[in-house]
């Protein structure tokens, strides 16, 4: 009988970019390097730091911090705006990258994300040989650097990727654990923050190996249910799994006739109720997306097919309409009998577009004030 932990071993990366937006400006425009800069928002438009470039923490900088603020702490600052379309480039290529190990991956941002390599037979299933090779292919292909943390738990992969932070790999196998959460400052613990931090400071308890002296009694009395947690990851246990990535790219409806349909008037009249069942499955994810895109699939009764696509505009108020005629350009490319029609939309996620516009709102912000 294997030991019941060994059975659920995980092995998890955790792998961060390095002053990520920073990193892809220095990318593109190489006099950067060596240089005090950042991503944000202008001075003058109350903006806000968003990366800020190693040179520039040397200062004091960091992100987060109003511009004029950071102008004041390093004059020769430069602030450059974001380029959210380059950066979300260099995501999509780190992501390719990710995917040659694993599809159990989790996103937390463009440029972090948990990767679970538990089943992954690359690198004969070395986590820390697969690190290496991410953190090589990233420099190469993406043209920068990140730092990846191996651990078997997300909590410690976090920790670990933090650890040699830029361009830095940490490990931290099951049998270091113990010891490596017993220095580890208590404000490293994932979930404890300014307050709970404090709360641990003001009993005298400054690490990890200081909690392990109280019982989960003792840490619910004063913590409520999140002591018990406490009590677990002083340990180095998080049982947490990844929350893999089933965010929609696209919604559609298709439908197979029994009957070819042979004329505008039929496709009109068959396309319509697939229109209103895409429109009723948006519906129940409308909070979560927005649309971008419309399409439609036209499958001819020689088995060829042909999909055709266009941009949505924002005051677009006849949805229906332009499907219909969407339709009629696509069955006219063949003109020949229709066997399955499909209407559809290309989604873009609201959580990680919102992160994206952060800068934009902090500027609006500051505006309004
Ligand atoms: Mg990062």
């Amino acid at each position: 009988m294997p030991e019941p932990n060994e059975s659920v071993q995980r092995k998890i990366l955790h792998v961060d970019a390095d002053a990520f937006y920073c990193s892809v400006e220095e990318r593109d425009d190489p006099a950067l390097t060596g240089k005090a800069f950042a991503v944000g928002g202008k001075a003058e438009r109350r903006g806000v730091i968003a990366t800020c470039s190693y040179e520039a923490r040397k200062s004091g900088v960091h992100s987060a911090m109003a511009s004029y603020r950071a102008l004041r702490l390093c004059p020769e600052l430069i602030i450059l705006p974001a380029r959210f379309d380059v950066y979300k480039a260099a995501s999509r290529q780190m992501h390719a990258i990710f995917h040659r190990y694993t599809e159990m991956i989790e996103p937390l941002s463009l440029d972090e994300a948990y990767l679970d390599v538990s089943q992954s037979s690359q690198c004969r299933g070395s986590g820390t040989l697969m690190a290496r090779e991410i953190m090589q292919s990233v420099c190469e292909e993406v043209g920068i650097n990140v730092s990846v943390g191996v651990a078997p738990n997300k909590f410690l992969a976090k920790v670990a990727s933090d650890w040699n932070k830029p361009n830095g790999l940490c490990v931290i196998t099951p049998d270091q654990v113990r010891d490596f959460v017993f220095e580890l400052p208590v404000e490293k613990i994932h979930g404890v923050g300014k307050v709970t931090a404090q709360k641990l400071h003001n009993k005298g308890i400054m690490t990890c190996g200081m909690l392990r002296q109280y019982s989960p009694v003792e840490l619910c009395r004063w913590f409520g249910s999140f002591g018990e947690r406490l009590w677990e990851l002083s340990r180095g246990v998080d049982d947490r799994a990844l929350e893999l990535d089933r965010r929609r790219k696209s919604l559609s409806v298709e439908h197979t006739f029994d009957e070819d349909l042979h004329d505008e008037q039929s496709i009109l009249t068959q396309v319509k109720p697939l229109i209103e069942d895409l429109s009723q499955r948006f519906q129940a994810i409308r909070n979560e997306y927005s649309v971008t895109k419309r399409f439609v699939k036209v499958k001819f009764n020689d088995f060829t097919q042909t999909t055709l696509e266009e941009m949505i505009e924002w005051d677009d108020q006849t949805p229906e309409a332009h499907f219909q005629s969407l339709v009629i350009r696509a069955w006219q490319r063949g003109n020949k009998p229709v066997r399955l029609l499909g209407v559809g939309v290309r989604l873009l996620d609201l959580r990680t577009s919102g992160q994206m516009q952060q800068l934009e709102l902090f500027e609006r912000r500051g505006r309004r004030i």
